[in-house]
């Protein structure tokens, strides 16, 4: 049996609390959060049955040996424990609070499978790596020697940071390009603070810093620097560069005011979380409080959207969704937060039109499901004369994100795309049309997780490393 964490009463005296009162109830709060994680993440640890056929292993994006730092969990054993784990992923904490666990490791556990809930591995693969910071555990990053070739990286999201991690280790000279005034890519302007601590994203870029990567910050690629001339100062390239066009609502009415983009809502709710001067925000725009929000859409953008909202204190919260709910592509764990949190779901509904020149309602017509798509998803049809309206001041479109033009912003009609706008990878390699260039992450796979971001820019570091190898066995002959 995992050991009871202790309770601690802490005395509740009427006079004015001092900051010395203060502090210490924090440290008396912190000192009872880490004796309840640790014996919560005991307890997990030894649910695992270590069954020997590791389907969430199997599941995991990055092959974490779950098991094994499950095992040594148990056993109390934290520190090996989390060198096993952080020796298959970049950051192990960042992935243990955002991977949609109930569709990858969780999902396959065959303890959920046999009806008994799932170890819950992410809050383990967490509380490991908090544990390691918090013990200094996490080492810097030291490269043993310092090699001459330099790899320029576009894209600071953790595609491009995971594999400047790889690189530097190995000495290599690492340059990261990035458009927005922060790093971090949509770990720090996407998904929200209470999901995914800032300063949990923070204390990596500083980790990477520290090491001597450069970060070249407010930087857009193709219009502050051509993408030629990044080719020309490096001797390779990794383009990380995600997905960043929203699909936009087709329905007459769009444009009004009050109807936005979810990138730009969160982008402003996240730069308010750091303290920004955000315009927007502060004329209400992009702010829900008070307000009948209405967010279109059934994915992880549009579930952030509505819990951010809710956050804000909004009025109401609704979920408009084309499909039912067993057909969301969201993770259904992030449909139960937000239910719980107090937004309605409306299904098999869309929007038809926005009324008022600033929105006043949105026209909505029912839907129902026909027969399954190419994809095998029951595709959305119309059921006439089910129209209703639904009262609303902000809309935010959810639609999801389709890739940038980059050949033609970058100039650079080598650099094949697919159907998509995806760029033209090669699945193993990573190696694009053009000899040294790598690509990873959301620009070639569409938008995906963070965790096949990290699989991607590790693999492709690999590769970038042989390619520099062989560049350099060349040059020696
Ligand atoms: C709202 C939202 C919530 C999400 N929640 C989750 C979640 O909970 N769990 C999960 O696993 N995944 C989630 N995702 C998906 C996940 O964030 C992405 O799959 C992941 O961030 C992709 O990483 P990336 O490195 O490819 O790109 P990004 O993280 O998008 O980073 C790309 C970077 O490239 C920069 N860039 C782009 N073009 C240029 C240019 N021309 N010049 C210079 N810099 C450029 C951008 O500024 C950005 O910093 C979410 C996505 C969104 C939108
Ligand atoms: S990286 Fe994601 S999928 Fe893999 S073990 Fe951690 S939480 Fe699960």
């Amino acid at each position: 049996m995992a050991k009871q964490p202790m309770l601690k009463f802490v005395s509740l005296e009427r006079s004015m609390p001092t900051k010395r009162d203060a502090d210490q109830r924090n440290q008396d709060f912190h000192e009872i959060y880490a004796e309840f994680a640790s014996a919560k993440a005991a307890e997990q640890s030894s649910r695992c049955s270590q069954c020997g056929v590791p389907y969430c292993q199997n599941h995991c994006p990055l092959h974490n040996n779950i098991p094994d730092w499950l095992k040594l969990t148990a056993e109390g054993r934290l520190q090996e424990a989390y060198e096993l784990s952080q020796a298959t992923n970049t950051f192990p904490e960042i992935c243990g609070r955002i991977c949609p666990q109930d569709r990858l490791c969780e999902g396959n556990c065959v303890i959920e499978q046999s009806g008994h809930g799932t170890v819950t591995i992410g809050a383990v693969e967490k509380y490991l790596t908090d544990t390691a910071w918090e013990n200094g555990w996490v080492l810097p990053i030291q490269p043993k020697v310092e090699r001459e070739e330099s790899v320029g990286i576009i894209g600071a999201g953790p595609g491009g940071l995971a594999a400047a991690d790889v690189l530097r280790r190995q000495g290599v000279q690492v340059t990261i390009y990035d458009r927005y005034d922060r790093a971090g890519g949509l770990l720090t302007y996407g998904i929200p603070g209470f999901k995914l601590e800032k300063d949990v994203v923070l204390k990596r870029i500083a980790q990477l810093e520290d090491a001597g990567v450069k970060f070249v910050l407010n930087c857009n690629v193709g219009e502050d620097i051509s993408f030629q001339a990044i080719q020309g100062q490096h001797d390779s390239v990794l383009i990380a560069t995600g997905v960043y066009n929203s699909r936009d609502f087709q329905a007459p009415g769009s444009g009004a005011e009050g109807v936005v983009r979810a990138i730009d809502y969160l982008t402003a709710s996240n730069r308010k979380s750091f303290g920004d001067d955000v315009p927007e925000f502060e004329s209400g725009e992009l702010n829900a409080e008070g307000k009948r929000v209405v967010v279109v859409g059934g994915g992880d953008t549009a579930m952030d959207c509505v819990r951010t909202a809710i956050r804000q204190g909004a009025k109401s919260v609704k979920c408009l969704y084309r499909r039912d709910k067993a057909n969301m592509p969201g993770s259904q764990r992030e449909v139960q937060n937000a239910e719980e949190e107090g937004v309605e779901f409306v299904w098999l509904s869309a929007p038809k039109a926005f009324v008022g020149d600033t929105v006043e309602s949105v026209l909505v017509q029912k839907m129902r499901l026909g027969k399954p798509d190419a994809s095998g998803r029951q595709s959305p049809e119309l059921i006439e004369g089910a129209d209703y309206t639904e009262d609303a001041d902000l809309v935010v479109a959810a639609l999801g994100f389709t890739p940038e033009d980059l050949p033609t912003l970058w100039g650079e009609e080598a650099l094949e795309v697919t159907r998509w706008g995806t760029i033209k990878a090669d699945f193993r390699t990573h190696e694009t049309s053009i000899s040294g260039v790598f690509a990873v992450g959301d620009i070639v796979r569409g938008a995906s997780l963070v965790v096949w971001a990290i699989k991607d820019g590790r693999d492709a570091a690999e590769n970038i490393l042989d390619h520099l190898n062989n560049a350099t066995a060349q040059a020696a002959e």
